[in-house]
């Protein structure tokens, strides 16, 4: 929703309370605001950072478990779980009982622990057991979207990708980053915006910003250290040029 103000009559003629989206030259500042302010927030994301990774595999399966799960409880789960499972065959040879003890009480860990011993078939028949780390060779596998494919390529292979979650979607259209209707827009048009370098650390913050203050229900605008970038903030200050009183 960028405006083309070629004259003062685009400005007049343009709505006064509609506000500037953020602009692609805003972002490293955006972001380095909310990387020194991360600390003074108790995000539930930050206990997921750190859980250490051995390999791909591990990432894509605390990925999975992590969906409809809490992340004090996904950390907990992904301990153990790393502790015991390091490759698709370790998954094949457990016991269903015992993964899905293993697994308990993440989100749906009964149909979870049938899941990953589905998905490590696949990977063990087309892929040699080897996780892929191509993004179309991801989303073939059997309940992996976007988001979880993108966290593999970042997490798992440290190549750029941006991983979108309903956070990240949520809090760059409040900003007037993008204007989109689902993540899968989101991350096509973030692609378009989004300086390569920023990729991988996306996620992260706007997930860290988005569980403690730009909530989906009643944000804390009064406390966002970055309100004065946001296109939807009660009293945006984001006017690149002020707009002249109206009657
Ligand atoms: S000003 Fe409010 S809506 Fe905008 S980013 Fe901050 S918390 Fe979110």
């Amino acid at each position: 929703m960028l405006i083309d103000i070629k004259s003062p009559f685009d400005i007049i003629n343009h709505n006064r309370y509609t506000f500037y989206p953020m602009h692609k030259g805003d972002i490293s500042k955006v972001l380095k605001i909310i990387e020194k302010e991360l600390p003074k927030w108790d995000s539930p994301v930050v206990e997921l950072k750190g859980l250490k990774f051995e390999n791909p595999f591990q990432v894509l399966i605390c990925a999975l478990i992590s969906t409809r799960t809490r992340d004090e409880t996904t950390k907990r789960v992904c301990k153990r779980l790393l502790d015991k499972i390091k490759s698709p065959w370790d998954v094949i040879k457990m016991d269903p009982k015992e993964l899905e003890q293993l697994i308990y009480p993440s989100g749906f860990y009964k149909s979870k622990s049938l899941f990953l011993k589905d998905l490590s078939g696949q990977l063990i028949e087309q892929f040699n057991g080897e996780v892929p780390r191509k993004l179309e060779d991801l989303l073939k596998l059997k309940g992996v979207g976007p988001k979880v494919a993108n966290l593999v390529l970042s997490e798992g292979f440290n190549i750029d990708a941006i991983a979108v979650d309903t956070h990240v979607h949520r809090v760059c259209n409040r900003w007037g980053l993008v204007k989109t209707k689902s993540p899968e827009e989101t991350e096509r048009d973030l692609k378009a915006v989004l300086p390569k370098r920023f990729w991988r650390k996306f996620n992260f913050l706007l997930v860290a910003f988005g569980q403690s203050i730009c909530k989906p229900r009643s944000p804390k605008c009064k406390l966002c250290p970055v309100i004065e970038f946001c296109e939807n903030s009660p009293q945006s200050t984001n006017l690149k040029v002020p707009l002249p009183k109206m009657s």
